[in-house]
């Protein structure tokens, strides 16, 4: 494997439009987060791939840059990306922007990147804004580790399934959501996850009527209902993760408590901690324990 990239000064930015696709990250609301570099590679490429030619004409007339733009979107992008690639391949430089914040977050560009890694072409990351991101930096909720989902599934079956899926997972995780799905999806959060699980939503990042909200998921649901505001803009939610073990014992004594009637102490234990997220051990000690006797 070859590796791309050698520039040996660690503070200098590659030379600008090299023959390369560029994946730029242009600003969620506030048209100051572009980055100098990011300016000066859209306006030095040959082609800006994007999602909304109109919306991001209005971003690039705000910096003065007139590079040709043309649209590479869902429902395109199988078509796009093999000529925007030979183009690359015979010495052409191509910026992917999306509508707003990094492309391939929830945005298009992953054929794109994915094609021009099998064909050996370089791709250079022009960084800055994501939307997951600020909310995190922000939220107050651990960022050790941490889980992206973007957006939920729009029907509530699916949404509740995906959610059940997620109820133990134990990192904070971020998800998208529409601004007319946000209520039914903090229902839905609360029903799946307990309404006093920690919780943040920013709203509108970086713009004019920046809002956040935090506390339980029960308590964001109540001052987002009754802020009149929070019926309009663009929704982040970032979501505590399950409590530790000690927290889920009730569960873990429940699911224990079923199959230790039915199957061997150690098989037992063994699925009881893959259904609940609890260590193998913790499972163990409850199939053994006397009742009353608990996990660490
Ligand atoms: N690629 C983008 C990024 O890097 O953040 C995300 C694109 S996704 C199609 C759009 C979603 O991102 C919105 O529905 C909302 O959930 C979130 N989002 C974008 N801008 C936001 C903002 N200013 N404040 C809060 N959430 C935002």
């Amino acid at each position: 494997m070859k590796p791309s990239g050698d520039n040996n000064d660690s503070s200098r930015a590659p030379e600008v439009a090299a023959a390369a696709l560029y994946i730029v990250a242009t600003p969620i609301g506030n048209l100051d987060d572009i980055s100098s570099r990011a300016a000066a590679i859209l306006r030095a490429v040959d082609v800006i791939a994007a999602e909304d030619t109109r919306r991001s004409g209005r971003l690039l007339a705000s910096l003065g840059v007139s590079t040709p733009l043309t649209s590479l979107h869902e429902h395109n992008e199988a078509g796009r990306v093999t000529p925007l690639l030979d183009r690359i391949a015979a010495g052409g430089s191509v910026a992917l922007v999306s509508d707003a914040g990094t492309p391939l977050i929830s945005d298009p560009g992953y054929r794109l990147v994915a094609q021009a890694r099998a064909r050996g072409l370089a791709v250079i990351a022009v960084p800055g804004c994501c939307a997951a991101v600020a909310a995190l930096s922000v939220a107050g909720l651990p960022t050790d580790r941490f889980r992206f989902e973007g957006f939920l599934p729009a029907k509530p079956a699916a949404r509740r399934a995906r959610l059940q899926a997620l109820r133990q997972q134990p990192d904070t995780q971020v998800f998208y959501e529409a601004v007319h799905r946000v209520r039914e999806c903090l229902a839905d959060l609360q029903d799946v996850f307990g309404a006093d699980r920690p919780a943040f939503v920013a709203r509108e990042l970086t713009k004019l009527h920046e809002t956040s909200y935090h506390g339980t998921l029960a308590e964001i649901a109540c001052a987002l209902a009754a802020d009149p505001g929070g019926e309009r803009g663009e929704f982040t939610l970032v979501v505590g993760g399950a409590p530790a073990v000690a927290g889920n014992v009730a569960e873990l004594e429940r699911v224990v408590a079923v199959l230790a009637a039915e199957l061997p102490p150690g098989q037992a234990a063994t699925l009881a901690a893959k259904i609940t997220g609890a260590s193998r051990r913790d499972a163990y000690r409850l199939v053994t324990a006397p009742r009353g006797g608990g996990a660490e």
